[in-house]
């Protein structure tokens, strides 16, 4: 029986991309019924929400869905499309597979790493109050009489790390290192000085750990893993961080494998996922068929995995890993030179990837 998927077009490259990934899905030969919705600036223009409620109740009935980039303009009044789909579906686990391809320029070859990002809670809570505020005198006014002092002309954020959000986000990521044959399951924190935060992340790390013993389970403090990931990469696995140090060590992974044209990602919730690369919409090469389709068709091996389609997700990855291992049929990024004549466009690495696919 088909899939019934949520497919999401967004803006700026983001169609081009979709369209690129939506081909070399179907040429899999998984089926798939396509439930094709709008969100982000273009709908914004014509209806005035860049998420329509259309969208959103398409994903919750299908469960799952793939989405293009979508553009937040700065200053323009919309909140981001990504983080209502977060909110809305509760989106807690952000899966950020980082691997190093053969034939791909980096100083990090051996990096085969994947990161899962706590997505809810911690400092990107949104729990703020601006210097200056009645909100931000009375808490301060709170904190005083707890026998803490902040100066009055500080802002403030505040980060909730609870039981509840690290055991699933730990769980989480032993469910992913077991489903895809990984070994070790690494927490990364500062619990050394945030110990009621931070701290309890790793308490409830190590009672998750326990209930996995087929799995091995460290813990590193987050500026040594850092440290460590660009010394000796190969040293590590599957790695499970809290919201903020998740956010940083994504983008250090994604640098690692060679750039944001080849970093895929996945966002798991209790009701639905979504998978998406982890680039924006690079708007200024839109209509181009310019920028690299790697990370949303990555995306879309995650996806298959997640649909249970895992012969497909292997062969499909293969067939990406091969047309950038052999560097001819690639896009601009993935050149030598970012101006070589030899680069192909979106759609044509599309055409490679299927007709590797079919050989
Ligand atoms: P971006 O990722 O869109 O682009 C930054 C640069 O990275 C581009 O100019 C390009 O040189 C390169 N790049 C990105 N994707 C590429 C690809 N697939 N192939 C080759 N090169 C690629 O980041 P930005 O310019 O900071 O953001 C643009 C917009 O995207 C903003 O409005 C931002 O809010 C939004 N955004 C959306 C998402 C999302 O929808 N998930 C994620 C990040 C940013």
């Amino acid at each position: 029986m088909a899939h019934e998927v949520t497919l999401i077009p967004g803006d700026g490259t983001g169609p081009e991309l979709v369209e690129a990934t939506r081909r070399v899905l179907e040429a899999t030969g998984v089926e798939f019924d396509w439930d094709e919705q709008p969100a982000g600036e273009d709908v914004y223009e014509e209806e005035g929400t860049p998420f329509p409620d259309r969208t959103l109740d398409s994903i919750k009935r299908n469960g799952v869905g793939i989405k293009g980039p979508t553009t937040t303009p700065v200053g323009s009044g919309f909140r981001s499309v990504n983080v209502l789909l977060r909110k809305e579906l509760d989106l807690f686990a952000c899966i950020r597979p980082c691997k190093a391809y053969e034939g791909v320029r980096t100083r990090f070859p051996e990096t085969d790493i994947v990161i899962v990002r706590e997505n809810t809670e911690d400092l990107y809570a949104g729990i703020e109050f601006e210097e200056g505020s009645e909100e931000n005198a009375k808490l301060r006014h709170e904190l005083e009489e707890l026998g803490e002092h902040v100066r009055d002309d500080a802002g403030i954020s505040v980060k909730p790390i609870s039981r509840f959000g690290s055991e699933r986000i730990v769980e989480e990521a032993f469910s992913y290192a077991k489903a895809n044959g990984r070994k070790k399951v690494t927490a990364a924190h500062k619990a050394n000085i945030m110990k009621f935060t931070d701290g309890l992340f790793l308490e409830v790390a190590r009672e998750v750990a326990k209930r996995h013993e087929d799995i091995e389970f460290e813990d590193r403090i987050i500026d040594n893993l850092c440290n460590q990931l660009v010394s000796r990469p190969e040293e590590y696995d599957v790695i499970v961080l809290p919201n903020l140090y998740g956010d940083i060590v994504s983008d250090l992974g994604a640098g690692m494998i060679g750039g944001l044209g080849l970093a895929p990602g996945g966002n798991i919730g209790t009701e639905a996922a979504m998978f998406e690369a982890t680039h924006g919409s690079a708007p200024k090469y839109k209509g181009q068929n310019k920028v690299n389709p790697a990370a949303l068709m990555l995306s879309g091996v995650l996806m298959l995995r997640h649909i249970n389609e895992d012969d497909s997700a292997d062969r499909m990855e293969k067939a990406i890993a091969e047309v950038i291992r052999k560097g001819e049929k690639v896009t601009y990024d993935l050149k030598p030179s970012r101006d070589d004549p030899s680069a192909v466009g979106t759609s044509q690495f599309a055409d490679a990837v299927i007709e590797e696919m079919n050989q």
